[in-house]
C-alpha cells in the first residue's frame, strides 16, 4: 500500500514554525516511503478562513521545497460530509442536542466541583421524539454529537508514543455539527482521511484526544483507521511559543535572511535523538527521517540554533543557488571568497562593496608605507597564487612575518582589519585594483 500523508492547515493565519514542522515531517514520511504528500485546506470555518492565507500556505510550502502531490479543500467537499453524516444518523451514531454553551459550562463546573471529570452527561440521549418536535416548533435547531461506543476500548499503536489505550466512557461525545448545519473539525477530517486514502496521520500531541474519537469514527464509517503518530509539541527556549508565533513564519524568516534549507535541516531533527546538523542535502534528511528517533519531551526551538544552522548552510551554498540574489557583477570566484564570512546571503553586498570600492584606508606609519610600496612592485599576477607569491617575496625581502606582514596588506587592499581569505580575495580584486590600492596606501 502506498504511503499517503497529509498536511491539513486551517487557513485562518500564516503558517508558523509549529505547523511548518508538521508539514515537513509529513512530507519526509511520504518521500521516504516513495508515497504521496497531500495538502488539505481545512476551511470549513467560513468566517475565519481567508483566501489570502490559502495562497500564502501554498507559497510557503513551495519556498520550503515541500512539493505536494494533490490538494483538497474541505469547503468543496461538504456533500461528502453530509453523506457520511446521514449514514451515521441512520446507524444511530449521531444524536441531537440543544444545550447552550452556558448550560454546558455550568454542567462542567458542577462536575468539577464534585471532583468528577467534565464529561458530557448525554442528557440529550434521553429526549423523546415529542421533545424534538417541541423544540422544532419553538424554532430551535439541534446541534449534533457523535455517540461514542462505550463498550469498545479505543486503542492504537502510535508511531511516536507507542501503544495507546482510551476508555471511551471517559470522553465526551464530541459535537460534530452546529445548529446552523456547519461542521466542526472532527468528522470532516475523518471522512477526508478515508476518502483521500490517507495511510498515516502525523500531527501534534494536542490531537491525541481527537484521535481517540476519530478512531471510533473510522470504525463507525466501516473504514480501517490510518496509522497515527503524535509528536511532542514545539516549545520556545523559555516556555510556550504561542506568543511569538506571529514572528516565526516564512515571511519573517525570509526577511531575516534565513534559508529554507536551514529551517528544514533544523526542524527535521529538533526533538529527535539525531543531532541537528546543517545538512543541505534534502535526500540525506529524507533517508535519515525516522519516527522512532522522536522523543516524548517537547522539542525546544531556539532562534540562535536557527541562525547557527543558517550560517553553516550559507557557507555551503553553490553560486548557482544564490547568483540571482548577489550584487551585479559578483561572480563565482567572488562568491567563494566572500561566502565564509557571511551570516546571511544578503551580507554579500557589503563585502562586494569592498571589492568594487571606494574603500577607506587607515593611517599607515612611514615604515608601513615603505613596506606597501615594495608590495606594489612585488605584486605578480602571473603566479598561480598571487597572494602567497606576494607574501613569500615580502617575507624574504623585509623579514616581516605574522601580523606585521599580513595586516598592512589586508588594510591597504580592503580597508578592513579582518575579512575574506586574502588568497581568494586578491584574484577577485584583480591586478589593477590591487596595485592601485597598494600604491595609494604607500603614498
Ligand atoms: N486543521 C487541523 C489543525 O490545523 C488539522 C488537524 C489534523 O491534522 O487532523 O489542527
Amino acid at each position: 500500500m502506498t504511503t499517503i500523508t497529509r498536511f491539513a492547515p486551517s487557513p485562518t493565519g500564516n503558517l508558523h514554525v509549529g505547523n511548518i514542522r508538521t508539514a515537513l515531517h509529513n512530507w519526509f514520511l511520504a518521500r521516504k516511503a516513495g508515497g504521496q504528500f497531500m495538502l488539505r485546506i481545512d476551511d470549513t470555518d467560513a468566517e475565519r478562513s481567508r483566501e489570502e492565507y490559502v495562497t500564502a500556505i501554498r507559497q510557503d510550502l513551495a519556498w520550503l521545497g515541500l512539493d505536494v502531490d494533490g490538494e483538497e479543500r474541505q469547503s468543496k467537499r461538504l456533500d461528502h460530509y453530509e453523506t457520511a453524516f446521514q449514514k451515521l444518523k441512520a446507524d444511530g451514531r449521531v444524536y441531537r442536542c440543544y444545550e447552550t454553551a452556558q448550560e454546558l459550562d455550568l454542567k462542567r463546573k458542577v462536575q468539577l466541583g464534585r471532583g468528577l471529570p467534565p464529561i458530557y452527561d448525554r442528557a440529550s440521549l434521553q429526549l423523546t421524539e415529542a421533545d424534538h418536535i417541541a423544540k422544532s416548533a419553538e424554532g430551535v435547531s439541534p446541534h449534533w454529537r457523535f455517540r461514542l461506543d462505550h463498550d469498545t476500548p479505543i486503542t492504537w499503536d502510535d508511531g511516536v508514543r507507542g501503544p495507546q489505550k482510551f476508555d471511551p466512557a471517559q470522553l465526551s461525545d464530541p459535537v460534530i455539527r452546529r445548529a446552523d448545519g456547519s461542521w466542526l473539525y472532527m468528522l470532516p477530517s475523518a471522512v477526508d482521511d478515508v476518502e483521500m486514502g490517507i495511510t498515516d496521520v502525523l500531527r501534534g500531541e494536542d490531537h491525541v484526544s481527537n484521535t481517540a474519537v476519530q478512531v471510533q469514527m473510522f470504525e463507525a464509517m466501516g473504514a480501517a483507521p490510518p496509522r497515527f503518530a503524535h509528536e511532542a509539541l514545539l516549545m520556545g527556549k523559555e516556555g510556550k511559543l504561542s506568543k511569538r508565533l506571529g514572528s516565526l513564519g516564512c515571511d519573517s524568516f525570509r526577511a531575516r535572511g534565513i534559508e529554507p534549507e536551514a529551517i528544514v535541516a533544523l526542524l527535521a531533527r529538533l526533538g529527535t535523538s539525531q543531532p541537528v546538523e546543517p545538512i543541505a542535502d534534502r535526500q540525506a534528511l529524507i533517508d535519515g527521517f525516522d519516527l522512532g528517533t522522536f522523543g516524548r519531551a517537547p522539542a525546544k526551538f531556539d532562534d540562535a540554533d536557527l541562525d547557527r544552522v543558517n550560517t553553516a548552510i550559507v557557507h555551503q551554498m553553490d553560486f548557482a543557488a544564490v547568483a540571482q540574489r548577489l550584487p551585479e557583477g559578483m561572480d563565482e570566484a567572488a562568491w567563494h571568497a566572500i561566502r565564509p564570512n557571511l551570516a546571511i546571503v544578503a551580507d554579500a553586498a557589503q563585502w562586494w562593496q569592498i571589492v568594487t570600492g571606494p574603500i577607506e584606508l587607515p593611517e599607515f606609519s612611514d615604515e608601513d608605507r615603505a613596506f606597501l610600496a615594495q608590495a606594489a612592485s612585488a605584486l605578480d599576477f602571473t603566479a598561480a597564487d598571487p597572494w602567497h607569491a606576494l607574501t613569500a617575496a615580502l617575507k624574504d625581502s623585509t623579514g616581516r612575518k605574522g601580523k606585521a606582514l599580513f595586516l598592512p596588506l589586508r588594510q591597504a587592499l580592503t580597508g578592513m582589519d579582518h575579512g575574506p581569505d586574502m588568497g581568494e580575495l586578491l584574484p577577485v580584486l584583480g591586478e589593477d585594483i590591487a596595485r592601485r590600492r597598494l600604491e595609494r596606501a604607500s603614498a
